[in-house]
């Protein structure tokens, strides 16, 4: 990982190229190991998104007053009840049985963003967009969230242009619902993922290790 002189100017970069304060950076940490958070603490990150509930538990002990911490990652429903006291906001939820989990070991605070497998991949986490409003209906009856928002990550391409349609998707399926969010875009692909209307982008490798 670079200094927390590089991460802090390569923060500022994006910030600029997203040219609009209302965008939040959640910082994805997955490979970030907990005694190198200190550094991204002086760098200035304050919003942090991790994967793994029991990497979150340890990071979260480690710095739960320097972060808040979004999970950005499988949401398996047996690690519901580990990570919702843990976090500001999940960007992942995709199943019936982490949204009963939800239900009971929830509070009715915590956002909660479904994740949408928008190009309907094979063998991909998230929901199907006709899945979407059973879940959501789900969510509003069990009580222990506010539905707040999609995320998506669309198909690996190595052209950001490609990712337009799905952003663009994604978007008009959250507008239908009177959704507010959209965590979409990362490293690769966060401007073209703005210019679609994204809220939250998820940016890892160009904070963390810049190139040039
Ligand atoms: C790792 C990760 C990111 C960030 O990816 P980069 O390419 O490093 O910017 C965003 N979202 C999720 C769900 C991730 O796991």
């Amino acid at each position: 990982m670079a200094s927390a002189r590089v991460i802090s100017q390569a923060l500022e970069e994006v910030r600029a190229r997203i040219a609009d304060d209302r965008v939040e950076i959640v910082v994805a940490t997955k490979y970030v190991p907990i005694e190198d958070l200190a550094t991204l603490h002086e760098a200035g990150v304050t919003l942090i998104g991790e994967n793994r509930a029991q990497d979150l538990q340890a990071k979260h002990a480690e710095h739960g007053e320097r972060f808040t911490f979004d999970f950005i990652g499988h949401l398996q429903s047996r690690k519901v009840r580990q990570i919702v006291p843990l976090v500001g906001r999940i960007h992942s939820l995709a199943s019936d049985s982490a949204a009963d989990q939800l239900a009971r070991h929830g509070r009715p605070d915590l956002e909660v963003l479904l994740e949408v497998n928008v190009a309907g991949e094979d063998g991909k986490s998230g929901l199907a967009p006709g899945q979407l409003d059973a879940l959501l209906d789900r969510l509003h009856a069990g009580g222990g969230c506010t539905p707040v928002g999609l995320m998506t990550m669309p198909p690996q391409a190595r052209d950001p242009e490609h990712s337009r349609r799905w952003f663009a998707a994604l978007r008009e399926l959250a507008a239908a619902r009177d959704l507010r969010h959209l965590s979409m875009g990362t490293s690769q692909d966060f401007e073209v993922a703005v210019q679609e209307g994204a809220t939250i982008v998820r940016i890892g490798s160009r904070i963390l290790s810049p190139r040039g």
